[in-house]
């Protein structure tokens, strides 16, 4: 009964699987499924990169861009006054594609999460400084946060998160 293997984490179960990296046998619950096949769970931590992650230097990185670039692309749009769900679109596909090339052309969950966030915040800045238009020089900012009509901004917002999406998919 030689060629039987139990798994290394749980001797009593019986398996054919085993991580493609070490060579442990695994049961179903321990396999985990990295981008080059069967790991076991020591393994998979071991490699971000070939589990087709972003390491914390690209996330870094992602993130300045996607902030800096909704930074500028909120204020232009708010300054003009210019709010909707085309603006938003442009604004969070400018955001998904500094996001999208500034950590290395990386599709990773927590890149398009913050490429998502990032322009909403642009769009939310948009928002602001465009209220702050309409509210005048002599606007106070409670009022103008008032002001916002955020059903207004719905639509532009969801926009911006679409936008941001749309670059991790070609
Ligand atoms: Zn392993
Ligand atoms: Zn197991």
């Amino acid at each position: 009964m030689s060629d039987k293997l139990t798994c290394f984490y749980h001797p009593n179960r019986e398996t054919r699987v085993s991580c493609g990296r070490c060579d442990r046998p695994l049961c179903p619950d321990c396999v985990r499924h990295g981008a080059t096949g069967v790991r076991c769970k020591e393994c998979i931590t071991l490699s971000p990169a070939e589990r087709g992650l972003a390491s914390r230097e690209q996330i870094r990185n992602a993130l300045a861009a996607a902030l800096g670039a909704a930074a500028v692309g909120g204020l232009v749009f708010g300054l003009v006054d210019w709010v909707n769900v085309v603006t938003g679109l442009a604004l969070g596909f400018g955001v998904g594609l500094a996001a999208f090339h500034a950590s290395g052309r990386h599709r990773d969950v927590s890149i398009r999460a913050l490429a998502g966030g990032s322009a909403l915040v642009g769009l939310l800045l948009a928002a602001v400084v465009s209220s702050i238009g309409m509210a005048g020089a002599g606007g106070q900012l409670g009022h103008v946060l008032v002001n916002i009509s955020f059903a207004q901004f719905l639509g532009p917002s969801l926009a911006a998160i679409v936008g941001a999406m749309v670059r991790f998919h070609f």
